[in-house]
């Protein structure tokens, strides 16, 4: 069941800075997929064209076989499908309290009161937080803050998720952490992207992965296929 598609995607930043060439790629329901390429390849341009914070300059992005244009109502589906963990949760975390924090996004969606209440209880008890819930963000440890961005995140319940080099500058403890909210992502049948420079991660955990260069995807195919002949 094809759950993203992008066909012909083209990104240009300003008028000349081509990000992204003619990027065509579909993602399966439950793929597990990294995204490997070296700085300036596109990897970020191409997950922000996949959560609509960027359109595409040429080209398209559909969700389950939707195509996303650049309407508010097309925009607006595809961000609460589509979540992205950024790599600097300083960047991301705006609130003053935790909670508050983690309830941007449900209240984004317009639930009621007690539903976004609900939400943000769930996504605090997911990344085992919920004793932070009235700290300030601001003051928590660099571990710590990436779970509340992740709760964040996970607060929206979206069907993608994607990690921004999520695996850079983790200590041993907060990578074991990540390693049991994949999981946990996993088991619910999320489709998970993540972009990483950590080629024994990627190899490990991913069952696909897609390599960027100059804007392009080079290669896509299973770990074994992608390293076997560098
Ligand atoms: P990463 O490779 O970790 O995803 P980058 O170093 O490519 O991040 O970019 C970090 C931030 O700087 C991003 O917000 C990106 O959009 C911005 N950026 C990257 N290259 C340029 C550039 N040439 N001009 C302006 N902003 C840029
Ligand atoms: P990656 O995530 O793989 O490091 P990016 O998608 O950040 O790559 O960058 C792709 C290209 O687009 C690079 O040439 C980068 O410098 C450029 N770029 C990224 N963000 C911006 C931006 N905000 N303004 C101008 N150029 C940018």
């Amino acid at each position: 069941e094809t759950i993203l598609e992008v066909s012909h995607l083209s990104y240009l930043y300003g008028n000349d800075q081509e990000a992204l060439q003619d990027v065509s790629v579909s993602m399966e329901k439950g793929e597990k997929i990294a995204v490997i390429g070296s700085n300036g390849a596109g990897k970020s341009t191409f997950f922000l064209n996949l959560n609509g914070v960027l359109t595409p300059h040429e080209g398209t992005v559909s969700y389950r076989g939707r195509v996303i244009t650049k309407s508010k109502k097309d925009l607006n589906y595809l961000r609460k499908n589509v979540g992205i963990v950024f790599q600097d949760a300083d960047n991301q975390i705006i609130a003053s309290t935790v909670f508050q924090e983690v309830s941007f996004g449900p209240m984004n969606l317009k639930l009621t009161k007690e539903e976004v209440t609900e939400r943000v209880k769930e996504a605090l008890s997911y990344m085992n937080i919920t004793r932070m819930r009235d700290r300030a963000p601001h003051y928590l440890s660099g571990g710590e803050k990436k779970r509340v961005s992740i709760a964040d995140i996970i607060a929206m319940k979206p069907e993608v998720i994607i990690f921004d080099e999520p695996t850079a500058s983790l200590d041993p403890m907060n990578a074991s952490m990540l390693e049991e909210v994949l999981k946990k992502l996993e088991q619910e049948g999320r489709t998970i992207l993540i972009s990483t420079h950590d080629i024994d991660f990627a190899y490990r955990w991913a069952e696909r992965i897609l390599v960027f260069e100059g804007g392009r995807i080079i290669a896509d195919g299973k770990p074994v296929e992608i390293f076997q002949n560098d």
